[in-house]
């Protein structure tokens, strides 16, 4: 049905590469672009000292994994058994979960082969070109096109203003509520003992919602781990200092140790749309039919909801639903 279409797709996270590949398996033309230097967004990965460690999501859950797999087998993602606590480290048990290969940002990455990506790359306006389809203009003033249709993969904030020649997508994107998280990656001298047996600790705390030991999944080495800030502090410490919120989290972890955590590399990063609170239940696609929405947001929340938003709206287009 794609048979030889130009498809713009904005966004190169998990929803917009998923949805490159069911088009360019079916026959269309997609083009990617991405705003970033690399693909992945909230599935990303970064360099921290000589080593790379994801940034985002630190795993996959088995039934988004087994979507994935579905739609194409040979993606390369892991299984990684690995031993879950509470913060206060009182229970731990095994608990299955998938990681990409050999970092997140491979996942997309292999979903985008022989698909056009162009990084680095913000698109700020879409223009309907008078015979049908779209032109994009890029920060940087170029234009690309024409494309006959558009696919915007991206978080509903940053959707909005794309979205002009479509009241219900642009209310729709409007309504959805993101929120923020602060993150640090931090390379340890060496494992905290009383983190010798744990790779993931989750629950209540005043500052961190997750602490995941990076170099515990398959094929990492190292002593590299990611403190994710819950929800509630990072939305009250948005605008802070990176190098303040890096010392807070630190803190916060040598606290839950009871020992002083002295990295020797740090990395802190904002996501500011990181989790979505809430959002409404849209048909994805315009009136027009050209033009048309994914992502997380689409579908609820998390990574399930981003692989079935891809889903959702390749259904869509096909059957003119
Ligand atoms: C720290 C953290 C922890 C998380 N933990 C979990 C978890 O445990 N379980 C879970 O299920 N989910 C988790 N999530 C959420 C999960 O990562 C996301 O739901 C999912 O990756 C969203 O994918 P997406 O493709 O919808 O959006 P994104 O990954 O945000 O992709 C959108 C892409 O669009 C690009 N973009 C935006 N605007 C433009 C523009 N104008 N031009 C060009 N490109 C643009 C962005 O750079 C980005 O690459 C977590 C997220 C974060 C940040």
């Amino acid at each position: 049905m794609f048979a030889d279409e130009r498809i713009a797709v904005i966004g190169a996270g998990l929803a917009g590469c998923l949805v490159a590949r069911q088009l360019a398996d079916r026959g269309g033309m997609p083009e990617v672009f991405e705003k970033s230097r690399g693909t992945g967004g909230r599935l990303a990965a970064a360099r921290l000292g000589g080593a790379s460690a994801d940034l985002g999501a630190a795993l996959i859950d088995s039934k988004a994994a087994m979507h994935l797999l579905d739609a194409r087998a040979q993606l390369p993602l892991e299984q990684w058994p690995h031993k879950r606590s509470d913060m206060k480290l009182m229970t731990c048990a095994e608990e299955e979960g998938w990681v990409p290969m050999p970092r997140a940002s491979s996942l997309t990455r292999a979903l985008l082969e022989g698909v056009p990506l162009y990084t680095e790359t913000r698109i700020v306006a879409l223009e309907e070109h008078n015979q049908g389809g779209w032109w994009l203009h890029t920060e940087a003033g170029e234009t690309k096109g024409p494309y006959t249709r558009v696919v915007l993969a991206v978080p509903a904030p940053q959707a909005v203003p794309l979205l002009a020649a479509s009241d219900p997508l642009q209310r729709a994107a409007s309504s959805a509520r993101m929120t923020p998280s602060w993150v640090s990656l931090l390379e340890l001298p060496e494992r905290p003992v009383k983190l010798a047996e744990v790779d993931v600790l989750e629950g209540d705390h005043p500052i961190l919602a997750r602490i995941c030991r990076d170099s515990s999944k398959p094929g990492r080495s190292g002593e590299i781990w990611q403190l994710q800030a819950n929800t509630r502090w990072s939305e009250q410490y948005v605008d802070a200092d990176p190098g303040w919120v890096g010392q807070q989290l630190i803190g916060a972890l040598s606290a839950l140790l009871g020992e002083s955590v002295k990295p020797d590399a740090l990395r802190v990063h904002r996501w500011l749309y990181s989790n979505v609170e809430s959002s409404q239940k849209i048909r994805p696609v315009s009136s027009c039919g050209s033009l048309a929405v994914c992502g997380d947001w689409v579908c609820g929340q998390g990574i399930l909801a981003a692989v079935e938003s891809a889903n959702l709206l390749i259904r869509a287009l096909e059957t003119n639903d």
